[in-house]
């Protein structure tokens, strides 16, 4: 994470490292996040590393569809 900001609804978005944002809402007790409402919390998060939802995706749409083309290759 390299840095916060508010989104237009007011939700807290992290900045992360690959240049996409993901929220970190804190909304108990599915997502438990109250170091996410102080800046003193949310200061102590920069420089650690969040899971990307989107860049996980991508790798498993990646995965995926190499796996598919190889099958095929193999088949033909
Ligand atoms: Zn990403």
């Amino acid at each position: 994470m390299v840095g916060f900001h508010l989104d237009e609804e007011g939700h807290w978005v992290a900045e992360l490292e690959c240049g996409h944002g993901q929220h970190v809402r804190h909304q108990p007790p599915m997502v438990w996040r109250p170091w996410v409402r102080t800046e003193a919390g949310r200061a102590s998060r920069l420089g650690q590393t969040l899971d990307c939802v989107r860049c996980d995706r991508e790798e498993v749409n990646a995965e995926g569809e190499g796996e598919e083309d190889e099958g095929t290759r193999r088949r033909d």
